[in-house]
């Protein structure tokens, strides 16, 4: 479904008079970046010369505005363009802090927590009373996890044994160096040939053993029919999940392939293209998924994943972050390390997935050892991109372009 990515990212630096920076940005797979920038600059009057101490008002702000709202209400390329300012506006308040993100949002009280979230919309499946319930249970234990991430770091999976044209050498000669590198879980794409995709998942099963999780990716590829014969075909190697069985907005679909899936054990996840908060919780009241992955920079930033973590763990769902393209590993781990300090309080089932691509553009990259991401212990984000790098591959006059 996306077979010709050109990695892109429309990237804001905010100022301020004092001399700080908060970088941000959002992903796309090339054409098209150039509109997530126009729609930055439409939301700009609504950031420039304003304050952003209060980051709860600040999401608000620029997801509520009457007249942009009419381009798409919180979705789409104007929900992209939130993201890429609210992160930025994350990145400047943990920079300020000292902290990196993940310990500036554990060191929040519940009741700032709940804060930060836009309630609209949510209180048929969650309440702030029932939130903020929730998040004093996560209290106990907060110190014990927070030494147990700066040890040990978050697991993760990893997606490169599983890309579509690799040789079946290339796919068990990788995966079984994923294994050895200590991943408990890897993933496959599928969805191009079945027979193919017999045949490689037999493969890898046979490569990584019984004991090792491979999922399998269907980047939206199906109706539901197709999608359950499909799987059905891949049972007898017992993939994990199966990811994006069909449109990302089609929450009933979901429901249908996860019913029909039913015995077989397979789950259903799916969350990367899932524009907001509403179709998740709409996916979780639907019992249409088993697994909610969250991108950092699909939904409007932070702000908006606080709410689709407490959603999650209403629902007693794992939370398994998509990552990979640019940059979205090194903001995800934040997220994922905040949901089990404060939220989901758990590690259960979780896992980040990681593409070792692209982080020798960030300034603070992703750092993993034994299959996890190393806690980050630098202020901010993680989103600095090095300058060399911005200057490089600026869009249309840098000279990686000429
Ligand atoms: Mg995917």
């Amino acid at each position: 479904m996306n077979p010709d990515p050109d990695y892109s990212a429309a990237y804001v630096v905010l100022r301020t008079e004092e001399g700080l920076e908060g970088h941000g940005f959002t992903f796309t797979i090339g054409r098209g970046n150039e509109v997530c920038r126009a729609a930055i600059d439409a939301l700009a009057p609504m950031v420039l010369g304003r304050d952003a101490a209060d980051l709860g008002e600040f999401a608000r702000r620029l997801t509520h505005d009457s007249q942009i709202r009419w381009l798409g209400p919180e979705k789409g390329v104007v929900h992209l363009a939130a993201a890429a300012l609210i992160n930025a506006a994350w990145d400047l308040a943990a920079t300020a802090a000292g902290k990196p993100l993940w310990r500036l949002l554990s060191d929040l009280t519940p009741d700032q927590i709940v804060d930060l979230v836009d309630w609209r919309y949510l209180t048929d499946a969650l309440t702030p009373a029932e939130a903020l319930d929730l998040l004093e249970k996560a209290r106990p234990g907060r110190e014990q996890r927070i030494a147990h991430l700066s040890e040990h770091g978050y697991p993760a999976y990893t997606t490169s044994p599983g890309w579509l044209g690799y040789s079946d050498d290339k796919l068990v000669r990788l995966a079984r160096e994923a294994v050895a590198d200590g991943y408990t879980q890897i993933k496959l794409k599928v969805g191009d040939n079945l027979d193919d995709d017999v045949r490689r998942l037999a493969l890898a099963r046979r490569a990584v053993g019984d004991d090792i999780r491979i999922a399998v990716d269907a980047n939206q590829r199906w109706d539901v029919g197709p999608a359950l014969d499909w799987m059905r075909a891949l049972a007898p190697y017992h993939p994990w999940w199966i990811e994006e069985p069909t449109s990302p907005d089609d929450v009933l679909g979901h429901a249908a392939i996860r019913r029909g899936l039913g015995s077989s054990g397979i789950k259903v996840a799916t969350g990367e293209h899932a524009q907001n908060r509403i179709i998740f919780k709409q996916l979780l009241q639907a019992e249409a998924i088993d697994v909610v992955q969250i991108d950092a920079c699909r939904v409007a930033g932070v702000n908006e994943n606080l709410a689709i973590l407490l959603l999650a763990a209403k629902f007693g769902k794992p939370v398994c972050p998509h990552a990979g393209g640019v940059g979205l590993c090194e903001l995800v781990q934040h997220l994922s390390m905040f949901d089990y300090v404060a939220v989901s309080a758990s590690l259960q089932d979780r896992v980040i997935e990681y593409v070792d691509h692209l982080h020798e553009h960030f300034e603070d990259p992703v750092v993993i050892r034994r299959g996890a991401y190393q806690a980050p212990v630098a202020p901010g984000f993680s989103a600095r991109m090095k300058a060399a790098s911005l200057e490089r591959y600026s869009f249309p006059n840098g000279p990686a372009w000429a």
